[in-house]
């Protein structure tokens, strides 16, 4: 049986052991985390995602999670920039990030072991596979490595892999996420000021999930709850209501990749998810990304003659639509987080006049799908 060692346990690094598991490999994930798990809000499933997944057994996506919805633009004073879009294509689904990971850890089989609290280190190849050393959480001192060898290793350790070399950009914001615990009667949408904007959505159980961003330097100390109401206290409802009635509020700065992106393979290490194309959150597919990651990976390893090919191929699809994707959503950021008065006036034209425009394309989908 063909061995393979997942570095990371995210939701990237689980769906890639579901995916090695079905065809057939043996997976060892290692995590440096002392407990598997998501921390998180809300996120947003795509309908590629959601089908990788179903593909592999993991039920209960569309069951747990609330139905897309066309959502408007606003001004921070509720003025609609955009009304609520049919773009005539499928919406993502939204659920709950840790109920999502639990979904495709509860379909890991038999022949994939997780070891939490293992730190990987380094990782050295050779023809006849790879070897990684981790530093399990209780040595004494850092210096007791233990080591894993497999026939491939996939690097699902986030942004800050240790299998890849560049270095991640700063976006210039940061971005603020949370559950508040109120019925709304709005349905979602996004907002767009100045240097900041504000966004949220409807979960299953009737939550409100939102998320915010503001325009500042990296790692600004801060109380993420204090910054995130003083910044939005004057913004239409239902955010202020929103942000009063949500207990946790996490806080990211906003990071992303250098494209051109660099290869995702090197001999029999490959990269996955964050790890190979982290991308701003403004498309909401970076974790959708890593699960089509996976669905492509476990393709090419089970059509492919050998793991070179495999590999290969690997690399030849995913790279260049996922190098488009971190293109687009720092566009999208760029535009979104614009400070200037002028700018932002002139932005918002354009977009009410762009969003018209979609709308009739939608609705033209919508009548040629009724005709077929
Ligand atoms: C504000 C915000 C909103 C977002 N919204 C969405 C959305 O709606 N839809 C969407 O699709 N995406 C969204 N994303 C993006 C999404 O969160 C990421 O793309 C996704 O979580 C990446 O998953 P991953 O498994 O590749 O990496 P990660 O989630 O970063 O997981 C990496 C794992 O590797 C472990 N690890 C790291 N280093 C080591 C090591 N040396 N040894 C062992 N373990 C290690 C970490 O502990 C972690 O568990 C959003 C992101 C942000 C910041």
């Amino acid at each position: 049986m063909r061995t393979a060692i997942v570095v990371g346990a995210g939701i990237g690094g689980v769906t890639a052991a579901v995916a090695l598991e079905r065809c057939g490999w043996q997976v060892t994930v290692l995590e440096r985390a002392p407990e598997l798990g998501e921390v998180g809000a809300g996120i947003s499933v795509w309908p590629g995602a959601a089908g990788v997944l179903a593909e592999f057994g993991v039920d209960g996506v569309r069951k747990d999670a609330a139905a897309g919805a066309a959502v408007g633009m606003r001004r921070p004073d509720g003025r609609l920039v955009v009304e609520g879009l049919d773009l005539g294509v499928e919406m993502p689904v939204m659920i709950h990030r840790a109920r999502l990971h639990e979904l495709i850890v509860d379909a890991l089989g038999d022949a994939v072991t997780i070891r939490t609290g293992i730190t990987v280190a380094e990782v050295s190849q050779n023809v006849a596979g790879v070897t990684v050393r981790g530093i399990p959480r209780d040595a004494a001192g850092g210096s007791q490595y233990e080591e894993f060898t497999a026939d491939l290793v996939v690097a699902a350790d986030g942004i800050r892999s240790i299998m890849r070399a560049t270095q991640p950009r700063y976006s210039g914001y940061t971005a603020y996420r949370g559950i508040a615990d109120v019925e709304v009667t709005e349905g979602g949408g996004e907002t767009w000021g100045r240097g900041q904007r504000f966004g949220f959505a409807r979960l299953i159980d009737g939550r409100i999930y939102w998320y915010a961003t503001l325009n500042r330097p990296a790692g600004q100390p801060g109380d993420p709850r204090a910054d995130v109401i003083a910044a939005f206290s004057n913004w239409h409802d239902p955010i202020p209501l929103l942000l009063d009635k949500t207990e946790k509020v996490l806080q990211n700065d906003i990071y992303d990749l250098k494209t051109p992106l660099t290869p995702f393979v090197d001999g029999r290490i490959v990269l996955l998810g964050d790890a190979a194309h982290a991308m701003t959150p403004n498309l909401g597919r970076g974790a959708c990304s890593a699960i089509e990651d996976a669905g492509a990976l476990a393709r090419h390893l089970r059509e492919a003659p050998d793991l070179d090919t495999a590999l290969s191929r690997y690399d030849g699809e995913r790279r260049p639509v996922t190098t488009k994707l971190v293109k687009r959503s720092r566009a999208i950021g760029t535009l979104g987080q614009l400070d200037n008065a002028l700018l932002c006036a002139a932005r918002d034209g354009l977009l009410g006049l762009a969003g018209k425009a979609a709308s009739l394309r939608g609705k033209r989908r919508r009548v040629e799908q009724s005709r077929v």
